[in-house]
């Protein structure tokens, strides 16, 4: 009886972030659900690579991680970061906080750290976790999918009644389904590609840079960014274009990266030993937006997470979307009567939010990197923080719709254009916020913003 929810088996393809969450959660609602992940058990052989890669963890990631038993765990790792620390060109530094105090803040997570945490989680809840299993082909006619064992190239013909692909922005469940149907898939790569790099400890051992802070040094075309680990490292990221100069067209080896820091990141360079090193070994990695039309194929299979959306990280926002469209899902699991409508039901929920976040993270890309030192978006940023303070409930600055609140990515998205329009004629002409005349300022924001329910 496919209506009795503990009759119902899932099959998740990915054993990343969203399918460990996704597979807690279900099996929490008395769902059997098996996942099958292609690498080998991180668990027992260490996180691929092993090199250091964080993400910023927020509110929607959190709440996610709550539901599923995972905060505390994941917590325990994780770094807090306060706000943004600006490094300018001449060496000065402006710590620029994200929200009004340390209830508003954005944590640090080490990506292998997590999914080792989130697998114990799934496993304990009663998850049946499969590695070694790449998803290779599926016959979605007979339910039968067959996955490839890496280690010996062997195949493995599983049967299954539903598929969730959790398998990531190049997911093989998503190239299963576009066999059989058109999900109106584009990729709009943005022409800018990044380099990991390494800070150590200091030789004491503390945090050679203040730890609490996403560290920026932003140059107009391209950008630095350095995260805390709780190791006591920072994972550094370079972005640059592809093209023109510099570019990873023109810094092709560790000599160019060199000569690039010594000129445009200075403080940072003594920071990075190995940055010759680093720059060469690491791989470049591309950055695009993902676009779908449609998620899933009736009853038989959906896309969650990147496998779905993914996006380019400048909202820091990717793992923190699919921890929420995975909570969506299992919502929706519980409120409709058979998969094809729950999936339908989710996408028509998701996926206006998911394009509102990826639009939200482009556009922030150009805020990290050129505008956050900017003298007319420093002023709007105050009379931002000035109205966030007088009309609470009015006005919320976007970064914290997405960041600190669970409002809807969509609603963020619209009331922030709004915001902005206002800001832009509010400061027009004027340098700093005391030449404002605060009661048509106030009257401005009444008149133009209604008060943001938390659940718009
Ligand atoms: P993934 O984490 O990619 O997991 C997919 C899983 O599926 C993997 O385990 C993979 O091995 C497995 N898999 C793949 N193919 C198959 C197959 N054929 N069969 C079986 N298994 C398969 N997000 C944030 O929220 N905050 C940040 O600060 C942030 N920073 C980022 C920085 C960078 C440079 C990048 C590139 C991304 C960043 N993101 C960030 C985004 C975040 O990494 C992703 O959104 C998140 O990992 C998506 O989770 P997922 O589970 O959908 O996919």
């Amino acid at each position: 009886n496919v209506t009795e929810p503990h009759n119902r088996h899932i099959t998740i393809i990915g054993a990343g972030l969203a399918g460990a969450v996704l597979a807690t959660l279900l099996v929490q609602r008395g769902w059997r659900v098996d996942v099958y992940e292609k690498r080998g058990d991180p668990r027992v052989q260490g996180y691929g690579g092993g090199r250091s890669i964080n993400l910023a963890l927020a509110e929607r990631g959190r709440h996610a991680l709550r539901l599923a038993g995972a905060d505390e765990s994941v917590m325990r790792h994780a770094v807090m970061m306060r706000g943004r620390m600006v490094h300018f060109l001449d060496g000065r530094t402006d710590l620029q906080r994200y929200g009004r105090d340390d209830s508003e803040v954005i944590w640090s997570v080490h990506r292998g750290e997590l999914n080792v945490v989130l697998l114990d989680i799934a496993e304990r809840a009663g998850v049946r976790l499969h590695f070694d299993r790449g998803l290779r082909d599926v016959d979605f006619d007979a339910r039968i999918a067959t996955f490839t064992d890496p280690r010996d190239g062997s195949a493995h013909q599983v049967a299954f009644e539903s598929l969730v692909g959790a398998d990531g922005a190049g997911s093989s469940l998503r190239a299963a389904m576009t066999k059989r149907t058109d999900l109106g898939e584009r990729t709009e790569l943005l022409g800018h590609s990044y380099k990991e790099l390494e800070i150590p400890p200091a030789a004491d051992g503390s945090f050679p840079i203040e730890p609490n802070a996403l560290h920026i040094w932003p140059r107009g075309r391209y950008m630095c960014i350095a995260l805390p680990n709780d190791e006591r490292t920072f994972t550094v990221t370079l972005f640059l274009p592809n093209e023109g100069n510099p570019s990873f067209a023109t810094i092709r080896n560790g000599a160019d990266a060199r000569a690039l820091f010594e000129r445009d990141f200075a403080d940072a360079l003594p920071l990075i030993p190995d940055l010759e090193r680093d720059f060469e070994q690491n791989p470049t990695g591309l950055l695009a937006t993902l676009y779908l039309d449609r998620w899933h194929f009736d009853d038989r299979a959906v896309l969650v997470g990147d496998a779905a959306h993914a996006m380019v990280p400048f909202h820091g926002q990717g793992m923190n979307c699919a921890f929420e469209d995975c909570v969506a899902l299992a919502e929706h699991l519980d409120a409709q009567p058979d998969l094809a409508s729950a999936y339908a039901a989710f996408q028509a929920e998701r996926l206006p939010n998911a394009r509102a976040i990826q639009a939200m993270a482009l556009e922030n890309y150009l805020e990290m990197r050129d505008r956050v030192d900017d003298d007319d978006y420093l002023l709007q940023r105050a009379l931002e923080r000035k109205l966030a303070e007088r009309h609470p409930a009015h006005f919320v600055p976007r970064y914290s719709m997405v960041t600190f609140q669970r409002v809807p990515y969509a609603t963020a998205y619209e009331r922030g254009r709004q915001q902005r329009e206002l800001l832009i004629e509010l400061t027009r002409g004027h340098h700093s916020l005391d030449t404002l005349d605060w009661h048509a300022v106030d009257a401005a924001v009444h008149a133009r913003l209604s008060p943001l329910s938390v659940d718009a």
